[in-house]
């Protein structure tokens, strides 16, 4: 079918929007018309090489939309469905099997490997320009940056009809990692302090989170001070300043020491340093923000030894299909408002919504990409 979608022509290349073809749903798969994609922060270091997609290609891994299709053998969706795309696994391999397909051992592949993972097409795009010239498909086992998705049945979370599927999208990944950090990996226990590294999407989804959470003290550290200001709105106890003052100490201060949790959302390395050195013994560190590809980082060795724990967390860690259902409920009860981050731009104004995010004037931009089913 005739597809309308932005592609990425080469590396740091622009987004064109342009007419493609893509496959009818084969064997396990389903056809989504998307409503709405988000876009995150790992399609822009992904267009600049950060992940090693090949290009031409079509990326977006934040989609929401119907079902139109479906393939042969697939019973877990069916046409009509509301459904987000979530997270592409390969459901065999060991950590697929033990309830982690955020960390499925295929993950690479699944994410940017071009193609299908799975199936009888297993390594083949689904998408062509007229000339029939290859274009790569499946980022994150969907490329949604496009009015219809090819995408595995079994990824799709299937959402409440009456949910606003138009702002959805970014609980697969960008909302879904923020909260799940907090809900999935640090549990925080009663009374403990958090402190949240870089009050963007991602950070302030984990604000929000941790307001739903036992801790006490949570502490919002960010440069701009109009995020602060949303920090303190989401449920942050205190924030920091860090252009001007140093958050490291500023912690200390607040919890009269170190924080039990941090969470780095920014992926700037001095500043996972700054997060490591903010919780002490027992603590947890968790790496969230992605950094340039080859990034390494330092950390004291002494301190570390004393019980500290330094986690990353991909995608939220858990299940989409626990997750996003529980944010949307969450959202319906006006206990996660991670609306108030969404501003929403036409597929032709991709660029523009990129460069409204690299400039700080919006926090989740979202593309409307067909009209939302009535
Ligand atoms: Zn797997
Ligand atoms: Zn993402």
């Amino acid at each position: 079918m005739r597809v309308t979608a932005a592609v990425v022509d080469e590396l740091g290349g622009p987004f064109h929007v342009e007419e493609l073809d893509l496959d009818e749903p084969g064997p396990g798969e389903a056809l989504v018309r998307v409503v709405a994609s988000g876009i995150c922060h790992t399609d822009t270091i992904t267009r600049h090489g950060d992940l090693p997609m090949p290009f031409p290609a079509v990326l977006g891994h934040e989609g929401a939309g119907e079902v139109v299709a479906v393939g042969d053998g697939v019973t877990s969706v069916r046409p009509g469905d509301h459904v987000v795309i979530g997270w592409p696994s390969c459901g065999t391999c060991r950590n697929c099997r033990d309830g982690e397909p955020r960390y499925c051992a295929r993950l690479g592949e699944a994410l940017c490997g071009g193609g299908r993972l799975l199936g009888p097409r297993a390594g083949q795009s689904a998408l062509r320009r007229p000339d029939g010239s290859q274009v790569h498909s499946h980022f994150f086992g969907q490329s949604s940056f496009s009015t219809h998705a090819l995408t595995w049945a079994d990824a799709l979370v299937v959402v409440p009809s009456d949910a606003p599927l138009e702002l959805l999208g970014p609980l697969a990944c960008g909302i879904a990692t923020g909260a799940g950090a907090v809900l999935n990996t640090v549990k925080p226990a009663p009374g403990s302090s958090l402190v949240i590294y870089g009050a963007g999407a991602v950070g302030l989804a984990a604000v929000m989170a941790a307001r739903l959470s036992p801790a006490t003290k949570i502490i919002a550290v960010d440069r701009h001070p109009s995020r602060l200001e949303l920090a303190m709105e989401f449920g942050a106890t205190h924030t920091i300043d860090a252009s001007q003052a140093d958050p490291v100490a500023e912690v200390h201060r607040i919890c009269d020491g170190p924080a039990d949790h941090a969470l780095e959302c920014t992926g700037v390395i001095p500043v996972v340093r700054q997060a490591a050195d903010s919780v002490g013994m027992l603590g947890t560190c968790v790496l969230i923000g992605g950094a340039p590809a080859g990034a390494e980082f330092a950390l004291d060795h002494l301190t570390t030894l004393w019980g500290k724990r330094i986690v990353g967390t991909l995608g939220g860690s858990g299940r989409s299909e626990t997750l996003i259902p529980t944010l949307i409920e969450l959202h319906r009860q006006g206990r996660f408002p991670f609306d108030r981050l969404v501003r929403f731009y036409d597929l032709a104004d991709i660029e523009t919504a990129l460069q409204d995010s690299h400039r700080g004037e919006v926090l989740k931009p979202v593309l409307r990409l067909t009209s939302s089913p009535s």
